[in-house]
């Protein structure tokens, strides 16, 4: 193991912002993971664990040793005539995951297809588009409790997942994931298409009875015609989630706002935060370094390539600021700040 010091996280995250470690280390495997933190420990450093870096905000230099997490590997387990468990090690690329669970003809996480980031990372936020979130396929995964040193295993109802929510989430730093076993199928998929987005790709691609290769290939072109590509210009996707508000609450909007969009969670309404950030007057629009994407208001991006975290951060802060005016409802950030 090879500790760095005063290290650019620039080129490990997706905002492309800069911001430096005080320490930093590459880790590929369990015991060079326990040697960080033994040096993290004598040294009483905070120890951030990094991944694809794209779903993290770095509005400072991080005091600390910042753990790169690239540990590989990918495994399966045939468990009856339609299952298998697949396990992938923390630092495997998601797509690439995914991309060779539906090239192996086994489904369940299509819909998931081009989410950048880690495997290790998805139960963090139990990652979810189009319909689908990894807590439908979830079998379990191994991590280690930072305090104790143990490995554990947490099942499904031990990660508590919820809407870009988990137990990780709400506990960041005292478990690092080292890695997730998905349960999928192996042929009779339970295909998902309720999203009308993915239906209508589909009808463009002439396709009526679809395949999960279907499905992964419409995600793919939808997402690549709707969100920016980090790679060109930074961003770490949805920068707020949902918000989800009382019906009574909704009801009251829907008569000032008649084409305010809700879904019913439960036994309360979700509303798209896009709506609201475009209907709020930020769609597209750019202060200095930063803008909202032109076609995607929830998506904040690094429109000059020069921003800093300081100025994203703020940014997102007017947003919240005008939305909580116009609508009385407060976005909450998804993305993790540091
Ligand atoms: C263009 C774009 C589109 C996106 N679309 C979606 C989408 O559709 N749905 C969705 O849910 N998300 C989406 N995201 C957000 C992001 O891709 C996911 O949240 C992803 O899982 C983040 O993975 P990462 O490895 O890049 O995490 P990082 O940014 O490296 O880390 C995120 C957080 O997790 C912690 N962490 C990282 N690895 C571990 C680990 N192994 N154990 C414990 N903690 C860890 C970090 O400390 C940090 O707090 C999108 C992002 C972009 C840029």
């Amino acid at each position: 193991m090879h500790i760095e010091k005063n290290i650019s996280l620039k080129p490990y995250n997706t905002f492309g912002v800069e911001a430096k470690a005080s320490f930093f280390t590459q880790i590929e495997n369990i015991p060079q993971l326990q040697q960080a933190l033994d040096f993290a420990t004598e040294h009483k450093l905070p120890v951030l664990a990094l991944g694809g870096g794209s779903n993290i905000l770095f509005t400072r230099d991080f005091d600390g040793l910042a753990v790169l997490l690239r540990m590989k590997g990918i495994t399966e387990t045939f468990v009856d005539d339609n299952h298998v468990l697949v396990t992938a090690s923390a630092g495997e690329n998601w797509h690439q995951f995914v991309s060779s669970c539906v090239e192996k003809n086994y489904g369940g996480l299509e819909n998931l297809s081009l989410i950048p980031g880690n495997a290790g990372t998805a139960p963090m936020q139990n990652i979810g588009a189009y319909g689908t979130e990894i807590k439908d396929a979830f079998a379990h995964c191994k991590v280690l409790n930072t305090e104790t040193r143990e490995l554990e295993t947490f099942t499904l109802e031990d990660c508590c997942f919820g809407y870009r929510d988990s137990f990780f989430k709400k506990h960041k730093g005292k478990y690092i994931i080292l890695e997730v076993t998905f349960r999928l199928t192996t042929h009779n998929h339970h295909l998902n298409t309720e999203y009308g987005v993915i239906r209508s790709e589909l009808a463009k691609m002439n396709i009526t009875e679809p395949t999960i290769q279907d499905i992964a290939k419409a995600v793919i072109s939808i997402r690549q015609s709707k969100l920016p590509d980090p790679k060109v210009t930074g961003n770490a996707g949805s920068f707020f989630k949902n918000p989800v508000i009382p019906a009574t609450q909704f009801e009251g909007l829907k008569s000032k706002y008649p084409d305010i969009p809700g879904y019913m969670q439960h036994d309360a309404i979700k509303i798209p935060a896009g709506w609201l950030i475009e209907h709020s007057g930020w769609k597209g629009k750019q202060i200095g370094n930063v803008a909202t994407h032109a076609h995607q208001a929830l998506v904040i991006i690094n429109a000059t390539g020069n921003a800093t975290g300081r100025e994203i951060y703020d940014f997102s802060g007017q947003i919240i600021d005008t939305v909580r005016y116009l609508y009385g409802i407060q976005l909450e950030r998804e993305v993790n700040i540091i």
